[in-house]
């Protein structure tokens, strides 16, 4: 693993940084050309740490696709890492005392398409043992000092500290992917304020908490308990599930990792919760207890168990670019940082991966790649924009069980329908040949930045409380089971685009389904307090446009107003 480097030593690809994005890259790239010279440069000495390693621990289908089918971790994932139970949520009720009270959305059993919870230090130690196998050179332990970008031709010129002695590498490719330390966005003056400003602090305790005990009751129980789910499955452990216990502008994960510890982490809008307040473990604990008296009362029982503390402010940002004609890369955090809610982070750094392989292999191959690099780059940051406005201003929204139940479904449906329908089948590295799709993407992202304003406006005028009910997103749609496993349908690309292209008629009619019945709800409501925002958003014409599709395809596609109401009928819709 620990060859050392001469000083004329040239390479191919130069990968700086082996966290997950680098070591998943050159994994990629290696296996995509076997005979590609491609270094890994690491600041850290391997094996590193097992649990208390880094975050990104939960894992959604396009990352878990990423490690398990595109690069084949199967056999690790499986027998190295935990299954994950899906996304669980808990709403506030009456301080947090009785979990059983809470509004619950979750799954009863597994989803047919695997997802893991990630021990990070065991996934990085496996995957720098993995691409040294394979070929790729991986100095592990060596801190990269410069990077001197060099016109035309000639090699970037890498410098970096190998014990105290200062060594040089050049390389005809420069993949950043150095994370938070962001070398050559630094170098470069990329960087890109984003309008979200949330913190967080984490840390892991060595015992395995179960979010399953903390209630006897009966029902409460059995909702998981079953023997056969909706769709014929054995219900699972809620412990399994990336368990988020939500409150007005913050929520706290629960992720329980292979080696048996525990996850825990703080994640808030600044705004309304200044990080002040949970930046050392004290009052961390100090702010579970105010928060979340269950969670806080079953940590401080393993107190003496806790093996690590981390905090890191202000986690979001942007970039101007990620990708240059000028053979250099950002990948995984060393370009951009969303929010960790949905865990969308391990999917951008396997659609970055993909992109960059691409070009690589076709700039290799003697191809002008100039129009794709622009056209690539203009993706990737267009998707890094689709998953931030679901995640920007809305904090404010978490304590919110209906509007929230209804926010999660839609961005569940907008994740499976569109990037995850692409990213399944191989499509964004050759989106631009496709026409119709790019316009379907366009379309969709205008109506999901629509939608993420219209419930921060919903939210704004109803935030009654609700209490002990359970929203199975399966049960409330049956149909998005269907959306689930359509992204691993294997489609031809004729059938794909038509396929895209349905699910962007369903987005439409679903939006248009939450608008018509939030309307509805609030014109019927015994205090009607919304007037001048259901005159705003009867007069809107995006909105206008989306209600009259819902209208005229509900008659043929008809779709339970169940999931925007938390399964409650809504007074005058069917
Ligand atoms: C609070 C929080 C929770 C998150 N939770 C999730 C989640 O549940 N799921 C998910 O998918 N994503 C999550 N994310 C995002 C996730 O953490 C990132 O997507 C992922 O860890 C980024 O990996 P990376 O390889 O880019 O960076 P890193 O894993 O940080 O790797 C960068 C590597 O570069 C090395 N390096 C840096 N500087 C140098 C140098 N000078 N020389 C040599 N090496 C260097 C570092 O040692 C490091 O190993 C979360 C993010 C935050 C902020």
């Amino acid at each position: 693993m620990n060859s050392p480097t001469n000083s004329d030593d040239t390479v191919d690809v130069a990968v700086l940084g082996g966290g997950i994005a680098g070591l998943t890259l050159a994994l990629q790239l290696k296996q995509s050309m076997p005979d590609l010279a491609v270094t890994v440069i690491e600041r850290q000495a391997h094996p590193v740490a097992e649990a208390a390693h880094k975050v990104g621990e939960s894992s959604v289908e396009m990352q878990a696709h990423y490690l398990r089918d595109v690069l084949g971790l199967r056999e690790h994932l499986d027998s190295a890492q935990l299954r994950k139970f899906g996304l669980r949520m808990f709403f506030p009720s009456n301080g947090n005392r009785d979990i059983a009270r809470r509004v619950e959305f979750g799954q009863i059993e597994e989803a047919p398409l695997s997802t893991y919870q990630l021990d990070r230090g065991r996934l990085e130690n496996h995957l720098g043992a993995r691409i040294a196998a394979e070929g790729v050179r991986f100095l592990d332990h060596r801190r990269i000092t410069g990077i001197d970008l060099r016109a035309g031709d000639e090699p970037h010129v890498i410098e970096m500290s190998d014990g105290g002695e200062r060594r040089t590498l050049r390389a005809r490719w420069v993949v950043d992917a150095s994370g938070r330390a962001g070398l050559l966005k630094r170098q470069l003056g990329l960087a890109k304020p984003v309008a979200h400003q949330a913190n967080s602090s984490w840390f892991r305790v060595a015992h395995p908490i179960d979010i399953g005990t903390w209630s006897a009751d009966v029902d409460w129980v059995a909702r998981t308990d079953v023997e056969r789910g909706p769709y014929g499955r054995r219900g699972g452990a809620r412990r399994f599930s990336t368990n988020h216990l939500m409150g007005h502008g913050y929520w706290v994960w629960l992720i329980p990792l292979a080696s048996g510890s525990t996850s825990v982490g703080i994640v808030a809008d600044a705004r309304i919760h200044p990080h002040s307040g949970f930046n050392t473990l004290d009052r961390a604990l100090e702010w579970l207890g105010d928060h979340e008296p269950q969670c806080a009362a079953d940590v401080q029982a393993h107190r003496d168990r806790i093996q690590d503390f981390r905090v890191m402010r202000d986690y979001a940002y942007g970039c101007k670019q990620v990708y240059s004609q000028d053979r250099w890369f950002l990948t995984g955090e060393a370009g951009v940082s969303i929010d960790p809610l949905y865990s969308s982070g391990g999917d951008l750094m396997a659609v970055s991966n993909g992109l960059i392989v691409d070009l690589i292999g076709r700039g290799r191959a003697g191809e002008d790649i100039s129009d794709r690099t622009v056209a690539h780059n203009q993706l990737y940051l267009l998707l890094s924009e689709i998953w931030l406005v679901a995640y920007a201003q809305q904090y404010p929204l978490m304590g919110n069980s209906q509007v929230m139940v209804a926010k999660v479904i839609w961005d569940t449906i907008m994740y499976w329908s569109v990037p995850g329908l692409l990213f399944f089948h191989g499509t964004f590295p050759h989106l631009s040949e496709h026409p119709g799709s790019l316009v379907n993407l366009f379309r969709a992202f205008k109506i999901h930045s629509r939608v993420q304003q219209f419930v921060r406006e919903w939210h704004a005028v109803d935030d009654r409380p609700a209490e002990g009910l359970f929203a199975d997103p399966y049960t409330l749609m049956p149909f998005i089971v269907d959306l689930h496993e359509g992204m691993a349908a294997g489609l031809p690309a004729d059938e794909l685009d038509q396929q895209f292209a349905t699910n962007v008629a369903l987005l439409e009619q679903i939006a248009g389904q939450l608008v018509t019945t939030v309307i509805d709800q609030l014109r019927h409501a015994p205090e009607p307090a919304a007037g001048s925002q259901l005159e705003t958003w009867l007069a809107d014409p995006l909105l206008t446009e989306l209600r009259v599709l819902y209208q005229r395809r509900q008659e043929t596609n008809p779709i339970d107003s169940g999931w925007i109401t938390l399964g409650r009928q809504s007074p005058s819709i069917a």
